[in-house]
């Protein structure tokens, strides 16, 4: 899927953070439901950090503005731990050398994108680790501060005292829930790490991934008939895709082992192109009659650019005729080496949201290569491996390198 639907705020420790746009959703909502339920939030806080520790309820409820700017503080604080909780995962694994493209906060809190995920155990673990132990020390520091502040004073200290022991509680809450046993969340990572020690990578996915479908669904279970909520039952739905996501992306990665992109590329002589001068109109009817949904765009012998069913359909009906492909066709190369290993070029297509990838020896096309052709090559070396399994002969149209 592509992400185009985030934007930049600024960078940490030389990592891009980001904001996707179903964020912008979340923090006016997480404002107005904390703003809105402060007597409620009090109580529960007094409740839970024993009476000695009491939040001043009455000071805080009462005056609509004061309740949401209390609320917009709190949901910032909140998301601010979400970010540092990411943080942590993050620079633990830039320091075994895993390079961090950037951090998304998004409907369900915050994402960091590894541009790898690190196959040795004790790096996974650490990694997996490091972001619940950020959040349960925000915690911890967020209540040594609260209990530093007296609880004397106007409103602006029992705002304080309100705003510290929310987040000392929601901080070690969201390690808590960041610690629950299925992928994507770190608890599904931490179970893969600890599994992987006495086993290949793939099968303590595969293990792994199980154990988070089975808690998905008893935490559904509880959502939908305990009385959890619909809140929990989407939680559910999230963790049951991330470990069937998971469990996939391995499974891919052990089959495409040893397969590079030049084994199942359309090499250059069958590769079709188009000009900057096809017209759009020329353009659908070879679509029509090659069934290829993307050109490479060639002038001079040179690649220019690429040209997709997506760019056609911009084109109205009727000016089909007088549009040329050098009017719609995108000039930024997605490009692979013929080199590369196949599970790179799927990741390198799901990363930058195309479907196809020029093959590229320097300046020279070699060849084009397609998430068709990948799925294809996927399902064939599937059923070479079944044959394998039930003792048939190999069959040998995949060469292997070396
Ligand atoms: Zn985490």
């Amino acid at each position: 899927m592509k992400r185009m639907r985030s934007f930049r705020i600024g960078r940490l420790f030389g990592i891009p953070i980001e904001l996707d746009l179903t964020f912008l959703v979340v923090l006016p909502l997480f404002a107005y439901l904390i703003g809105s339920s402060l007597g409620e939030y009090g109580r529960l806080l007094n409740e839970w950090l024993g009476p000695a520790a009491a939040v001043d309820v009455s000071a805080l409820t009462g005056d609509t503005t004061l309740a949401f700017a209390v609320g917009s503080l709190a949901a910032i604080g909140l998301f601010t731990g979400v970010v540092l909780h990411e943080l942590g995962h993050s620079l633990v694994a830039m320091r075994f050398g895993f390079p961090i493209s950037s951090i998304t906060l998004w409907l369900f809190g915050g994402v960091a994108q590894l541009t790898e995920m690190p196959e040795d155990w004790k790096q996974e673990l650490y990694i997996a680790i490091a972001g619940p132990v950020v959040s349960v020390a925000l915690g911890v520091i967020s209540y040594a501060a609260f209990s530093v502040v007296a609880p004397v004073g106007g409103t602006a200290v029992a705002v304080v005292r309100f705003l510290l022991a929310y987040l000392a509680v929601m901080n070690v809450a969201l390690a808590a829930f960041n610690m629950l046993p299925g992928f994507p969340m770190d608890g599904g990572r931490v179970l893969r790490a600890l599994l992987a020690r006495t086993r290949p990578y793939a099968q303590a996915t595969q293990y792994a991934a199980e154990v988070g479908k089975l808690f998905a669904i008893l935490l559904g279970l509880f959502g939908l008939f305990g009385g959890g909520g619909l809140f929990l039952v989407a939680i559910a739905f999230f963790i049951y895709i991330g470990a069937s996501s998971e469990a996939q992306r391995t499974t891919m990665a052990a089959a495409f082992e040893g397969v590079a992109v030049s084994d199942i590329m359309t090499p250059r002589d069958d590769v079709r192109t188009v000009t900057i001068d096809t017209s759009i109109a020329e353009l659908f009817s070879r679509m029509l009659s090659e069934r290829h949904t993307g050109y490479p765009v060639v002038e001079g012998g040179r690649v220019v650019g690429v040209v997709t069913l997506d760019d056609a359909q911009s084109v109205r009906e009727v000016e089909r005729d007088a549009y040329t492909v050098g009017e719609v066709m995108s000039d930024q190369l997605h490009a692979v080496a013929p080199d590369a290993d196949a599970m790179d070029a799927l990741e390198q297509m799901q990363e930058s949201g195309v479907g196809r990838l020029l093959v590229m020896d320097g300046e020279n096309l070699v060849g084009l290569i397609s998430r068709t052709d990948l799925m294809t090559a996927l399902d064939i070396i599937k059923q070479r491996g079944a044959l394998d399994a039930a003792g048939g002969e190999r069959p040998t149209s995949v060469e292997q390198p070396n």
